[in-house]
C-alpha cells in the first residue's frame, strides 16, 4: 500500500516513515501543509497520516480541500489534544480515525491497518430508503432526486442505517461502526452525529427508540 505521512516535526516525521514502511508499505512524506495538499491532489494514496499543526496550511484546511475536490482515501489524525470537541472539528472535516499525540507507534500501525482493511471490504452497494437513496461506491447520497452534503462520518452513519433499515442499531453498534478502535468510542459523540444527520435528512427518518437506541423508518415519500 501507498502512504503519505504528513508531519511538521523531521524526528517524529521519520520514525513515522520508517516504521510504516517497516510494516511493508511505500510511503511519503511532507513536512508542511502545502506540499501536503499538493501531494494529496495530484497522486493516489491508499492512507493519509496528517498531523493537525502544520506550516503553510494547517491540517484541517488540508482535509477539507481534498474531500472539497472528490478525494476520498482514508485519512488520520493526529490531534495535539483528546476533547472530544476537536474530533468532532476533525471528523466533519473529513477524517477517517484519530489518534492524539503523544501515541505509541504500534498503536498508530493497528490503526492504519484497521483503515486499509475496512477500505478493503467496503463493497459497492446501493440502499433505498423512501426518499433516501444511497451509493456506497459513490458515497453519494440522494434525498428525492437532491444531492445530500454530508460529513464522512454522517455518511457512514447513514450508510449503517440504510444496510439494516427497520432495526434497532445501539450506540455501540453505531460508534464500532464508525471507529476503529474501542479506547475512543464515545456515545457523546454518536449523539451529536445522529442529531446533525437528523436535521439534513426528511423529518422523522431516524427514530429513537428510547433506551435501546436508533432506527431509521421509511416516511413513505417515494423516489
Ligand atoms: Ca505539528
Amino acid at each position: 500500500m501507498r502512504i503519505l505521512v504528513v508531519e511538521d516535526e523531521p524526528t517524529l516525521r521519520a520514525q513515522l516513515q520508517q516504521a510504516i514502511a517497516a510494516a511493508g508499505h511505500t510511503v511519503e512524506g511532507a513536512a508542511d501543509g502545502r506540499q501536503a495538499h499538493y501531494l494529496g491532489d495530484v497522486e493516489d494514496f491508499d492512507a493519509v497520516v496528517l498531523d493537525l499543526g502544520l506550516p503553510m496550511l494547517d491540517g484541517l484546511s488540508v482535509l477539507r480541500r481534498w474531500r472539497a475536490s472528490g478525494r476520498t482515501m482514508p485519512v488520520l489524525i493526529l490531534t495535539a489534544r483528546g476533547s472530544w470537541q476537536e474530533k468532532v472539528e476533525g471528523m466533519d472535516a473529513g477524517a477517517d480515525d484519530y489518534l492524539a499525540k503523544p501515541f505509541h507507534m504500534e498503536e498508530l500501525l493497528a490503526r492504519l491497518r484497521a483503515l486499509l482493511r475496512r477500505r478493503g471490504e467496503h463493497a459497492s452497494a446501493e440502499w433505498r430508503c423512501g426518499p433516501i437513496w444511497l451509493d456506497t461506491r459513490a458515497a453519494r447520497v440522494l434525498v428525492d432526486g437532491q444531492p445530500l452534503v454530508l460529513t464522512s462520518h454522517e455518511f457512514k452513519l447513514l450508510s449503517l442505517l440504510m444496510q439494516r433499515k427497520g432495526e434497532v442499531l445501539s450506540r455501540t453498534e453505531l460508534s464500532e461502526h464508525i471507529y476503529a478502535q474501542d479506547s475512543d468510542r464515545d456515545s457523546n459523540t454518536i449523539e451529536v452525529f445522529v442529531a446533525r444527520l437528523r436535521k439534513k435528512l426528511p423529518e422523522g427518518c431516524i427514530e429513537t427508540v428510547r433506551g435501546l437506541g436508533y432506527r431509521l423508518v421509511d416516511t413513505g415519500a417515494s423516489p
